[in-house]
C-alpha cells in the first residue's frame, strides 16, 4: 500500500513530506486511515537520536487514532468503519512468560515499537503515525468508546496509558494522596486520572504558575517544590509520587515526602539521575520504581476508564506541516498539553 507521511531523514534535518510503502494486510491485520496522530517528546527525542539507537528514514507517532479501511480474512474484532488506535507497541514475541502473562510491554524478546524498529516477519522498518496510513496486526489494535471525541483522544495512547499503569499498580482509589510532579503531557494526564479514580491530588511545581492550571484540570492543590516550609509541611504526606519531569533531575526534595512504604514511580526521565541519598529510603521504606507504557489489555481498560468518565488530554491542533515548529515549542515545554496532528492536513 503506498502512502505519505512527514519523516525524519537524519538527526540534524527537520522532518520533511516521505512516500513510503505499508505492508500488504495480513490474515491477522488490520488496515487504518489515519485520522489524528499525538506528539511525544520522545518522537522529538528519536528524531534527533537522542538515545542512540536511531535509524533514517523515520517516521516517528505513537498515539495513533485512526478509522478502520480493510481487515484481514482472520480478523474478528474490527470491521471497515470502526474506529481503532495504536500506541507504543505494535506486536511481541507473544510466547515467552511476560507475553502470557498480558504484559507485552515487558516481552522477554522486546516487544516491536510502533516506530523506528523492524517487523518481527518481515524485518521491514516500523514507521509510526505521522503519516496517512498504518497497518497493523489486531491483536495490537485499540477499541476507541464511541463516547470519546477522536480528535483529542491520541495522547491517550502513550501519556494517558503511561501514568494510568503505575496509577493501577500502585492501586490508587479513593483517598489515595497522589503527588504530581511536572505538568505537562504526560503530568497533566496523571492529574485527571487520578482525580477521576478519587484520589487526592497535588502538583507539585517549582513555581505557583501552574496553580490556576493544575485547580483546572482536577487537583486539590499546588505545592511549591522550592518552598523549604511548605515542603517540610508536607513531610510523609504521599502514597504515591509521580515524576513526570523528562530531564535529568534531582530526586533528594521529593523523598521525603512519601509516607513509610510509599513509592516514587519515574515515568519521565530515561537515564541519569542525580546520586541519591540513602537516608529516606532506608528510614521510611520507601522506593523509588520506574514504569513504562502499559499492557494492551491495561491500555484496553484506560481507554474504557476514560470513556467512562469522559476523560480526554487537553490537546492543541496542528496542521503536519506544522510538526518542526512543533518540536520546537515543546523543547521549551511551550505546549498546553500536548499537539496532535490533524491528518487531514496532510496532503495525499
Ligand atoms: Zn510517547
Ligand atoms: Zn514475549
Amino acid at each position: 500500500m503506498k502512502t505519505i507521511g512527514f519523516a525524519a531523514t537524519s538527526a540534524d534535518t527537520p522532518l520533511a513530506s516521505f512516500r513510503f510503502e505499508r505492508r500488504a494486510v495480513r490474515p491477522n491485520d488490520v488496515a487504518m486511515e489515519i485520522l489524528y496522530a499525538g506528539v511525544c517528546h520522545s518522537d522529538l527525542h528519536q528524531a534527533r537520536n537522542d538515545w542512540g539507537w536511531s535509524q533514517y528514514p523515520m517516521v516517528p507517532g505513537h498515539e495513533i487514532v485512526g478509522r478502520v479501511i480493510e481487515v484481514g480474512s482472520d480478523v474478528t474484532g474490527f470491521k471497515v468503519g470502526d474506529i481503532g488506535a495504536i500506541g507504543c507497541m505494535v506486536d511481541s514475541c507473544r510466547d515467552c512468560d511476560q507475553c502470557r502473562k498480558g504484559w507485552e510491554q515487558f516481552c522477554r524478546k522486546g516487544n516491536t515499537q510502533t516506530y523506528n524498529d523492524n517487523d518481527r516477519i518481515d524485518g521491514t522498518r516500523t514507521h509510526g503515525g505521522y503519516s496517512k496510513h498504518v497497518v497493523v496486526r489486531e491483536e495490537f489494535l485499540l477499541h476507541v468508546p464511541a463516547t470519546l471525541d477522536v480528535s483529542r483522544a491520541a495522547p491517550l495512547l502513550c501519556a494517558g496509558i503511561t501514568t494510568y499503569s503505575p496509577l493501577r499498580t500502585w492501586n490508587v482509589g479513593p483517598g489515595s494522596r497522589v503527588g504530581v510532579i511536572g505538568l505537562g503531557g504526560l503530568g497533566h494526564m496523571a492529574v485527571k486520572l487520578a482525580s477521576a479514580m478519587g484520589a487526592e491530588v497535588t502538583v507539585l511545581s517549582r513555581s505557583g504558575d501552574k496553580q490556576a492550571d493544575a485547580l483546572a484540570l482536577g487537583a486539590d492543590r499546588l505545592l511549591i517544590s522550592t518552598d523549604a516550609q511548605a515542603m517540610a509541611a508536607a513531610d510523609s504526606s504521599f502514597d504515591l509520587i509521580i515524576d513526570t519531569v523528562p530531564v535529568k533531575h534531582d530526586l533528594a526534595p521529593y523523598m521525603p515526602l512519601l509516607d513509610v512504604d510509599a513509592t516514587l514511580v519515574i515515568v519521565g526521565q530515561i537515564g541519569p539521575m542525580a546520586e541519591p541519598n540513602t537516608v529516606p529510603f532506608v528510614m521510611g521504606r520507601r522506593r523509588i520504581a520506574g514504569s513504562p507504557i502499559g499492557s494492551i489489555q491495561e491500555t484496553q481498560e484506560m481507554l474504557d476508564f476514560c470513556g467512562r468518565k469522559n476523560i480526554l488530554p487537553e490537546v492543541e491542533m496542528i496542521r503536519m506541516d506544522e510538526i518542526n515548529a512543533a518540536f520546537d515549542r515543546m523543547e521549551r515545554a511551550d505546549v498546553r498539553y500536548r499537539f496532535v496532528i490533524d491528518m487531514a492536513s496532510l496532503a495525499a
